[in-house]
């Protein structure tokens, strides 16, 4: 890691500018270069063994060295390396996946746009809103409800939908009209002595209490996450999202799940808002959709949101949006592919059968006198590292030591990732029993390593 002999180390700090990097700190640090995949595991330059407990960026459902995936994209490559999808154009690979994504959607959502990344996604649902709004006579209903710690990308739009500090401060951010609510995360933002339901009805009656407040009227859409990913994991609390769905009706807001972790299997259903029980409008899905082996994003939508957006082109000749790789013929064939080997292998059940070994199993580490909460579902984690385990007091700095204990855990052949206080685990599907109990002992020494540290 710290080999700057390394002439594509030294290549890495004299050209690149990472992303979600300490620029100042990497040209003395160096980069991890990572040299290939297998399975669940990566290796790097000096091929040291890493299991890769983060699946990438949540992605990489069926693992780094499926090649089915790369015969997909040869064959494409092959028949029509590229076209687009403007002004009536189709190709095969997107017409398919369209109608895949259809069948796995919930009933009612029959409609699909793609785009190349997650954040473009939700980008083009801010889009799509106001331009449905505009067309229905409403030009005022442009405003959307999201959540502290939600996060749903990094543009100027969906990185103001996004309420995390760091994307926020001095980017001039939030830039579009967004109110951020209560995080739903029970643990941490739960009042002395309220209860789980409790704290769900508190929180449901500030999103009433706001929409009232901004007027109904004006607003178009609440975006989440069923499971919170990249703002550290948090699992919502009882009765959360049917509450939200119901609210959405009532004042007719549109309600968007943002799925790009928790789709395609993440919390061993297809879909999050299946295991959390609400149907939204719109769905937004990435990552796991082709294992990010090539970049795209679906967004899935029901027939209200599509017939309102459809008429509206119809009155103005086009819905004057999209991209040059919107539904990419080799992303979609990889994309199809991918599902197809979920399906066939049944990773989303992969996923529920090792649910209890996996929680189970980082539950244990509850007791860990640094861990102050292990919280997740499915086959994602994770473990907030506190200070002062009966205060749930944080450390300070902000960030040192849970990224000194991401340090220790590759140190210790594990790459998670230290989101805030947060280390979050969400291992490929295609992880076994044993890869689990690796992936346990492994992070059990990175906490001790950890401990002793801090001491
Ligand atoms: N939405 C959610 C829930 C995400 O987790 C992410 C990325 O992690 C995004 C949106 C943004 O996706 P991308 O990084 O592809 O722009």
């Amino acid at each position: 890691m710290n080999d700057l002999s390394n002439s594509l180390a030294a290549a890495d700090i004299a050209h690149s500018v990472h992303p979600y990097t300490n620029m100042r700190l990497h040209e003395k640090q160096g980069p991890m270069i990572m040299a290939r995949g297998d399975g669940v595991r990566v290796y790097d330059d000096h091929g040291k063994e890493y299991i890769e407990g983060l699946a990438g960026l949540w992605s990489v459902a069926v693992g780094f060295s499926e090649p089915r995936l790369r015969d997909a994209a040869v064959r494409q490559m092959d028949l029509l390396p590229y076209y687009h999808s403007f002004a009536h154009k189709a190709h095969e690979p997107a017409i398919r996946l369209g109608e895949k994504l259809a069948e796995m959607a919930p009933e009612g959502m029959n409609r699909v746009f793609f785009t190349n990344s997650g954040s473009e996604a939700n980008d083009t649902v801010i889009k799509m809103l106001w331009f449905m709004n505009n067309g229905l006579g409403r030009p005022e209903k442009k405003k959307f409800l999201a959540r502290n710690k939600g996060y749903h990308g990094i543009t100027i739009a969906s990185g103001s939908l996004t309420g995390l500090p760091a994307n926020h401060k001095d980017f001039d951010l939030p830039a579009i009209p967004v109110t951020h609510l209560t995080c739903p995360h029970f643990w941490r933002w739960g009042e002395e002595g309220e209860t789980e339901s409790e704290f769900t009805a508190r929180l449901l009656k500030e999103a009433e209490d706001v929409i009232l407040a901004e007027g109904p009227e004006t607003i178009a859409g609440f975006i989440g996450e069923p499971v919170m990913g990249a703002g550290g994991v948090m699992t919502p609390p009882e009765g959360y999202w049917p509450g939200i769905e119901a609210l959405c009706h009532k004042y007719d807001i549109i309600l968007i799940s943002d799925e790009v972790i928790n789709g395609f299997g993440r919390l061993g259903t297809t879909f999050g808002c299946e295991k959390y029980g609400f149907t939204p409008d719109i769905l937004v899905t990435s990552k796991q959709l082709t294992s990010s082996y090539m970049p795209l994003a679906a967004i899935i939508m029901n027939d209200k949101v599509y017939n309102a957006i459809a008429d509206n082109s119809e009155k103005l000749g086009t819905f004057g949006h999209g991209f040059t790789g919107s539904g990419h013929p080799v992303a979609c064939a990889v994309g199809l592919e991918n599902l197809a080997i979920i399906e066939e292998r049944d990773l989303i059940g992969n996923a529920a059968r090792l649910e209890e070994q996996f929680q189970g199993g980082l539950r244990k580490f509850a007791d860990h006198p640094l861990v102050g909460e292990v919280r997740g579902v499915g086959l994602i984690a994770g473990l907030e590292l506190v200070a002062d385990k009966a205060s749930k007091r944080s450390f300070t700095p902000a960030g040192k030591v849970s990224a000194q204990a991401a340090k220790f855990a590759a140190q210790e052949g594990l790459i998670c990732r230290n989101v805030y206080e947060t280390l979050a685990l969400c291992p490929p599907l295609i992880v076994t029993e044993d890869d689990i109990d690796q992936i346990i002992e492994r992070m059990g020494r990175a906490l001790d390593l950890t401990w002793e540290w801090v001491q």
